[in-house]
């Protein structure tokens, strides 16, 4: 099988695997034991909280690990949700947000937040203007507006964003759990208050993630009980899967640094081109949704013309090509997602797209198979 579906979710990486191993085996012990082996349990945790602060720009005594980034955006959201006031506050959110923000901010407006959407041009990106004329300096509130989009893997003018809500005085959250390991995320550079992380997304584990928070921002913990985590998540830590956390983050680095994510990009633009090349004067048209040049560099989004992806995926999958259509979490429901509808995209377009999103893992031969065999089950 050749899996084109990174941006569901990634393959654990062997060297993550290596890492994390000894904690499963000899290093098991509660890393709150007062005795030796508790103490280098606890020095695994506290190295795997330098590693992802290092990755981001952070201090270590900003990470708090969580379960998943699912986890790390409720943790967030609620703790603004604390601070910014019950009644009459103002949050705002993007209309192409992962329902892990899109669910506990409805559920913040059913308590009487005043919770408004900013919608995105037909490139996915976060329309400006309209963003800064919702944030009211008068009444202050929070934005939480993602690094980068799930389904089409366009990157949003964050550092501008963030730049309008400070002026403004609003926290500003971000969920940039698609953007890590695929372009420069730096709390340092860009001064988010609050930034989720999680592990399966980068070849991490699935049930591992990270909330960052800015010193000094508000927080309340969700779970109280043995102040793990400085206080702020209690509960005995997942110590193999923070460890993979750590040492996948570091990887990720060195590829950043290797070459290893612009590989990544040259084997997307190969996907497509050969696509265009193999599709382009056929009735089944291929368009590529959102610019390459704000797309992370590992999500080629097309829309076939005539074909409808829910019907293509359980043939690229006997073909042996495992991947999306539009988003996983659309899959089965054949429905256009929210994200299209906010680009603008009717229905047809769509429900024609399929999401292919490569990782460090993929290799060029599985790139040009593919390929063929997208060709070949969409001509069939
Ligand atoms: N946010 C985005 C943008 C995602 O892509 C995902 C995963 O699909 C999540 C949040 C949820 O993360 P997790 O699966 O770790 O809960």
């Amino acid at each position: 099988m050749i899996y084109l579906d990174s941006n569901a979710t990634t393959q654990i990486h062997p060297r993550v695997i290596e890492a994390m191993m000894p904690f499963l085996t000899g290093y098991w012990h509660n890393p709150s034991s007062g005795y030796r082996a508790g103490g280098e349990v606890k020095k695994a945790v506290e190295r795997a909280r330098e590693q992802i602060a290092s990755w981001i720009g952070a201090k270590p005594s900003e990470i708090v690990f969580t379960a998943c980034g699912t986890e790390s955006n409720n943790m967030a959201i609620k703790a603004l949700a604390r601070e910014v006031g019950r009644k009459h506050s103002k949050v705002l959110v993007s209309e192409i947000e992962h329902s892990a923000v899109l669910r506990p901010t409805e559920a913040m407006a059913a308590v009487g937040f005043d919770v408004d959407k900013v919608g995105v041009d037909e490139e996915g990106r976060l329309d400006l203007k309209a963003f800064a004329a919702a944030l009211n300096p008068d009444c202050p509130g929070f934005a939480s507006i993602m690094w980068a989009n799930n389904e089409t893997g366009v990157v949003q003018p964050i550092a501008e964003a963030v730049a309008l809500a400070k002026e403004a005085g609003w926290f500003f959250h971000t969920d940039a759990i698609q953007a890590l390991g695929k372009i420069p995320v730096r709390v340092d550079e860009v001064a988010v208050d609050y930034l989720s992380i999680s592990g399966h997304k980068f070849h991490a584990p699935k049930g591992v993630g990270a909330l960052y928070i800015r010193e000094g921002a508000p927080f309340e913990p969700m779970t109280r009980g043995g102040g793990q985590e400085n206080g702020r998540r209690s509960g005995t830590e997942n110590v193999p899967y923070i460890v993979a956390l750590g040492e996948a983050a570091v990887m990720m680095q060195e590829e950043a640094e290797n070459g290893g994510l612009a590989r990544v990009e040259a084997m997307r633009n190969k996907l497509e081109d050969i696509l265009q090349a193999g599709l382009g004067d056929t009735p089944n048209r291929v368009e590529g949704n959102g610019s390459r040049e704000h797309r992370t560099g590992n999500v080629a989004h097309v829309s076939i013309e005539g074909k409808v992806a829910t019907e293509l995926l359980p043939k690229l999958d006997a073909a042996g090509i495992q991947c999306s259509a539009g988003s996983a979490c659309m899959t089965g429901k054949n429905q256009a997602s929210h994200v299209q509808k906010a680009m603008g995209y009717t229905d047809e377009r769509a429900n024609s797209s399929l999401r292919l999103s490569l990782s460090i893992m993929t290799t060029e031969e599985e790139v040009v198979e593919a390929a063929r065999q997208i060709i070949q089950v969409i001509q069939s």
